[in-house]
Protein backbone atom coordinates (compact mmCIF):
# COMPACT_ATOMS: atom_id res chain seq x y z
CA UNK A 1 0.00 0.00 0.00
CA UNK A 2 1.61 3.29 -0.87
CA UNK A 3 1.63 5.76 1.29
CA UNK A 4 3.90 8.62 2.46
CA UNK A 5 4.34 10.05 5.90
CA UNK A 6 6.94 12.83 6.58
CA UNK A 7 6.86 14.42 10.26
CA UNK A 8 9.02 16.99 11.20
CA UNK A 9 10.88 17.09 8.12
CA UNK A 10 14.02 19.71 8.14
CA UNK A 11 16.49 20.26 5.36
CA UNK A 12 19.38 23.32 4.82
CA UNK A 13 21.62 24.51 2.32
CA UNK A 14 24.76 25.75 4.04
CA UNK A 15 22.75 27.48 7.09
CA UNK A 16 19.83 28.75 4.78
CA UNK A 17 17.36 26.38 6.31
CA UNK A 18 14.35 25.91 3.28
CA UNK A 19 12.35 23.22 5.04
CA UNK A 20 11.51 23.85 8.62
CA UNK A 21 9.60 21.55 10.13
CA UNK A 22 7.23 19.74 7.35
CA UNK A 23 4.46 17.24 8.10
CA UNK A 24 2.66 15.41 5.39
CA UNK A 25 1.17 12.41 4.80
CA UNK A 26 -0.14 10.83 1.80
CA UNK A 27 -2.54 8.20 1.12
CA UNK A 28 -2.57 4.99 -1.24
CA UNK A 29 -4.58 5.84 -3.99
CA UNK A 30 -4.49 10.03 -3.25
CA UNK A 31 -3.49 13.13 -5.39
CA UNK A 32 -2.33 15.55 -3.35
CA UNK A 33 -1.12 18.93 -4.88
CA UNK A 34 1.68 21.35 -3.44
CA UNK A 35 1.27 25.25 -4.82
CA UNK A 36 3.23 28.26 -3.65
CA UNK A 37 5.58 30.84 -4.62
CA UNK A 38 9.28 30.70 -5.87
CA UNK A 39 11.59 29.69 -3.78
CA UNK A 40 9.55 28.49 -0.87
CA UNK A 41 10.77 25.00 -0.60
CA UNK A 42 8.45 22.63 -3.26
CA UNK A 43 11.10 21.00 -5.26
CA UNK A 44 12.98 20.20 -2.23
CA UNK A 45 10.36 18.32 0.15
CA UNK A 46 9.65 16.51 -3.42
CA UNK A 47 13.19 15.19 -3.80
CA UNK A 48 13.49 14.78 0.10
CA UNK A 49 11.29 12.07 -0.44
CA UNK A 50 12.94 9.92 -2.59
CA UNK A 51 15.86 10.90 -0.74
CA UNK A 52 17.51 12.97 -3.83
CA UNK A 53 18.58 15.18 -0.97
CA UNK A 54 19.79 14.12 2.52
CA UNK A 55 17.48 15.33 5.18
CA UNK A 56 18.81 17.30 8.24
CA UNK A 57 15.95 16.83 10.55
CA UNK A 58 12.52 14.71 10.94
CA UNK A 59 11.68 11.18 9.40
CA UNK A 60 10.52 10.43 5.96
CA UNK A 61 8.51 7.29 5.51
CA UNK A 62 7.60 5.45 2.45
CA UNK A 63 5.18 2.75 2.05
CA UNK A 64 6.48 2.21 6.01
CA UNK A 65 9.85 1.91 5.30
CA UNK A 66 12.01 4.89 6.96
CA UNK A 67 13.98 6.07 4.08
CA UNK A 68 16.57 8.07 5.67
CA UNK A 69 17.42 5.24 8.15
CA UNK A 70 20.79 3.73 7.45
CA UNK A 71 19.84 0.07 6.46
CA UNK A 72 17.43 1.35 4.05
CA UNK A 73 17.95 0.02 0.64
CA UNK A 74 17.43 3.64 -1.39
CA UNK A 75 17.71 1.72 -4.33
CA UNK A 76 14.94 -0.90 -3.71
CA UNK A 77 12.75 2.25 -2.52
CA UNK A 78 13.23 4.26 -5.66
CA UNK A 79 11.68 1.31 -7.19
CA UNK A 80 8.42 2.19 -6.14
CA UNK A 81 8.97 5.89 -6.73
CA UNK A 82 8.21 7.55 -10.03
CA UNK A 83 9.44 11.18 -10.61
CA UNK A 84 8.77 13.33 -13.64
CA UNK A 85 10.93 17.08 -13.55
CA UNK A 86 9.69 19.87 -15.73
CA UNK A 87 12.73 19.26 -18.16
CA UNK A 88 12.16 15.36 -18.86
CA UNK A 89 15.44 14.58 -18.55
CA UNK A 90 15.44 12.17 -21.38
CA UNK A 91 18.71 10.44 -22.96
CA UNK A 92 19.09 12.08 -26.15
CA UNK A 93 21.14 9.47 -27.85
CA UNK A 94 18.17 6.70 -27.12
CA UNK A 95 14.97 6.09 -29.05
CA UNK A 96 11.78 7.05 -27.16
CA UNK A 97 11.39 2.69 -26.67
CA UNK A 98 14.92 2.80 -25.24
CA UNK A 99 14.69 5.63 -22.86
CA UNK A 100 11.28 3.81 -21.54
CA UNK A 101 13.25 0.07 -21.46
CA UNK A 102 16.07 1.38 -20.16
CA UNK A 103 15.80 0.99 -16.51
CA UNK A 104 13.56 -2.11 -15.72
CA UNK A 105 16.44 -3.85 -18.17
CA UNK A 106 18.92 -2.60 -16.25
CA UNK A 107 17.71 -3.19 -12.94
CA UNK A 108 16.60 -7.02 -14.26
CA UNK A 109 12.48 -5.98 -13.36
CA UNK A 110 11.87 -7.12 -16.70
CA UNK A 111 13.46 -8.88 -19.91
CA UNK A 112 14.02 -6.90 -23.17
CA UNK A 113 11.27 -8.77 -24.33
CA UNK A 114 8.74 -7.41 -21.72
CA UNK A 115 10.77 -4.29 -21.66
CA UNK A 116 9.89 -3.59 -25.29
CA UNK A 117 5.83 -4.52 -25.05
CA UNK A 118 5.37 -2.66 -21.86
CA UNK A 119 7.20 0.42 -23.62
CA UNK A 120 4.57 -0.27 -26.39
CA UNK A 121 1.62 -0.16 -23.77
CA UNK A 122 2.81 2.70 -22.08
CA UNK A 123 3.33 4.73 -25.35
CA UNK A 124 -0.55 3.92 -25.98
CA UNK A 125 -0.98 4.92 -22.64
CA UNK A 126 0.52 8.28 -23.07
CA UNK A 127 -0.99 8.74 -26.67
CA UNK A 128 2.99 8.33 -28.68
CA UNK A 129 1.78 4.80 -30.23
CA UNK A 130 3.97 6.44 -33.39
CA UNK A 131 7.32 7.83 -31.24
CA UNK A 132 8.58 4.21 -30.21
CA UNK A 133 11.77 4.84 -32.45
CA UNK A 134 11.57 8.56 -32.65
CA UNK A 135 14.53 10.31 -30.74
CA UNK A 136 13.72 12.73 -28.53
CA UNK A 137 15.57 15.68 -30.15
CA UNK A 138 12.49 15.14 -32.92
CA UNK A 139 9.53 15.66 -30.05
CA UNK A 140 7.91 18.79 -28.73
CA UNK A 141 8.03 19.61 -25.30
CA UNK A 142 4.74 17.94 -24.72
CA UNK A 143 5.71 14.52 -26.36
CA UNK A 144 8.67 14.34 -24.04
CA UNK A 145 7.07 15.29 -21.21
CA UNK A 146 4.94 12.39 -22.01
CA UNK A 147 7.88 9.44 -22.75
CA UNK A 148 9.15 11.54 -19.28
CA UNK A 149 5.90 10.39 -17.57
CA UNK A 150 6.15 7.19 -19.54
CA UNK A 151 9.47 6.18 -18.94
CA UNK A 152 8.65 6.44 -15.30
CA UNK A 153 5.38 3.90 -15.38
CA UNK A 154 7.84 1.38 -16.54
CA UNK A 155 9.31 0.43 -13.32
CA UNK A 156 5.36 -0.11 -12.27
CA UNK A 157 5.91 2.53 -9.45
CA UNK A 158 3.33 3.01 -6.61
CA UNK A 159 3.68 6.74 -6.38
CA UNK A 160 4.59 9.17 -8.75
CA UNK A 161 6.03 12.30 -8.09
CA UNK A 162 5.78 15.56 -9.97
CA UNK A 163 7.39 18.77 -10.29
CA UNK A 164 6.28 21.30 -12.25
CA UNK A 165 5.48 19.05 -15.38
CA UNK A 166 4.18 21.51 -17.37
CA UNK A 167 6.01 24.73 -16.03
CA UNK A 168 8.08 24.41 -19.51
CA UNK A 169 5.94 23.72 -22.13
CA UNK A 170 4.08 26.14 -24.69
CA UNK A 171 0.49 26.47 -23.70
CA UNK A 172 -1.04 24.42 -26.08
CA UNK A 173 1.20 21.27 -24.98
CA UNK A 174 -0.21 21.68 -21.29
CA UNK A 175 -3.43 19.59 -22.00
CA UNK A 176 -1.84 16.74 -23.23
CA UNK A 177 0.42 16.39 -20.60
CA UNK A 178 -2.35 16.68 -17.86
CA UNK A 179 -4.52 14.77 -19.79
CA UNK A 180 -2.24 11.99 -19.03
CA UNK A 181 -1.46 12.82 -15.13
CA UNK A 182 -5.33 12.64 -14.40
CA UNK A 183 -6.06 9.50 -16.22
CA UNK A 184 -3.20 7.94 -14.52
CA UNK A 185 -5.32 9.83 -10.89
CA UNK A 186 -8.26 7.77 -12.23
CA UNK A 187 -6.49 4.75 -12.52
CA UNK A 188 -5.86 5.31 -8.46
CA UNK A 189 -1.87 5.56 -9.05
CA UNK A 190 -0.95 7.39 -5.75
CA UNK A 191 0.33 11.48 -6.70
CA UNK A 192 2.66 14.08 -5.51
CA UNK A 193 1.91 16.77 -7.57
CA UNK A 194 3.78 20.71 -7.47
CA UNK A 195 2.41 22.79 -9.98
CA UNK A 196 1.16 26.14 -10.89
CA UNK A 197 -2.12 24.42 -12.65
CA UNK A 198 -4.44 25.80 -10.59
CA UNK A 199 -7.23 23.95 -12.57
CA UNK A 200 -5.54 20.60 -12.72
CA UNK A 201 -5.33 21.00 -8.75
CA UNK A 202 -8.69 21.72 -8.34
CA UNK A 203 -10.27 19.16 -10.30
CA UNK A 204 -8.05 16.35 -10.29
CA UNK A 205 -6.22 16.84 -6.42
CA UNK A 206 -7.79 15.27 -3.60
CA UNK A 207 -6.00 17.87 -1.16
CA UNK A 208 -4.18 21.04 -1.82
CA UNK A 209 -1.25 21.86 -0.22
CA UNK A 210 0.13 25.56 0.05
CA UNK A 211 3.79 26.11 1.02
CA UNK A 212 5.45 29.19 2.01
CA UNK A 213 9.04 29.53 3.28
CA UNK A 214 9.52 26.14 4.16
CA UNK A 215 6.34 25.51 5.79
CA UNK A 216 3.19 24.25 4.82
CA UNK A 217 0.82 27.29 5.75
CA UNK A 218 -2.54 25.08 5.19
CA UNK A 219 -4.54 22.29 3.59
CA UNK A 220 -7.33 21.52 3.20
CA UNK A 221 -9.59 20.28 -0.14
CA UNK A 222 -9.28 21.99 -3.17
CA UNK A 223 -12.95 23.05 -2.93
CA UNK A 224 -12.13 24.88 0.29
CA UNK A 225 -8.99 25.86 0.17
CA UNK A 226 -9.17 27.71 -3.73
CA UNK A 227 -12.82 29.40 -2.23
CA UNK A 228 -12.05 29.90 1.21
CA UNK A 229 -8.70 30.12 2.39
CA UNK A 230 -7.72 30.80 6.03
CA UNK A 231 -4.24 32.01 6.16
CA UNK A 232 -3.36 35.29 4.55
CA UNK A 233 -0.53 34.57 3.21
CA UNK A 234 -2.65 31.68 1.03
CA UNK A 235 -5.13 34.94 0.28
CA UNK A 236 -2.10 36.88 -0.93
CA UNK A 237 -0.40 33.80 -3.30
CA UNK A 238 -4.14 32.96 -4.71
CA UNK A 239 -4.87 36.62 -5.25
CA UNK A 240 -2.00 36.72 -7.83
CA UNK A 241 -2.56 33.08 -9.47
CA UNK A 242 -6.03 32.89 -10.30
P1 LIG B 1 10.56 25.87 -5.06
O1 LIG B 1 10.59 24.57 -5.75
O2 LIG B 1 9.39 26.07 -4.16
O3 LIG B 1 10.72 27.04 -6.00
P2 LIG B 1 13.14 25.04 -4.05
O4 LIG B 1 12.89 23.85 -3.20
O5 LIG B 1 13.68 24.83 -5.40
O6 LIG B 1 11.82 25.94 -4.08
O7 LIG B 1 14.15 26.00 -3.32
C1 LIG B 1 13.98 26.45 -1.98
C2 LIG B 1 15.23 27.17 -1.54
O8 LIG B 1 16.31 26.24 -1.47
C3 LIG B 1 15.68 28.27 -2.48
O9 LIG B 1 16.14 29.36 -1.68
C4 LIG B 1 16.82 27.65 -3.24
O10 LIG B 1 17.76 28.60 -3.62
C5 LIG B 1 17.42 26.69 -2.22
N1 LIG B 1 18.04 25.53 -2.85
C6 LIG B 1 17.40 24.55 -3.54
N2 LIG B 1 18.26 23.62 -3.98
C7 LIG B 1 19.49 24.01 -3.55
C8 LIG B 1 20.80 23.47 -3.67
N3 LIG B 1 21.02 22.31 -4.32
N4 LIG B 1 21.82 24.15 -3.11
C9 LIG B 1 21.61 25.31 -2.45
N5 LIG B 1 20.39 25.87 -2.28
C10 LIG B 1 19.35 25.25 -2.84
MG1 LIG C 1 10.61 24.09 -7.75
Amino acid sequence: MANVIVKGLKKSFGNNEVLKGIDLHVDSGEVVCIIGPSGSGKSTLLRCLNRLEEINGGEVNVNGVNISAKETDINSVRKNIGMVFQHFNLFPHLSVKENITLAPVELDVLSKDEADKKALDLLNQVGLDDKADAYPNSLSGGQKQRVAIARALAMDPDIMLFDEPTSALDPEMVGDVLNVMKDLAAQGMTMVVVTHEMGFAREVGDRVIFMDGGYVVEEDLPSVLFSNPKEERTKSFLDKVL
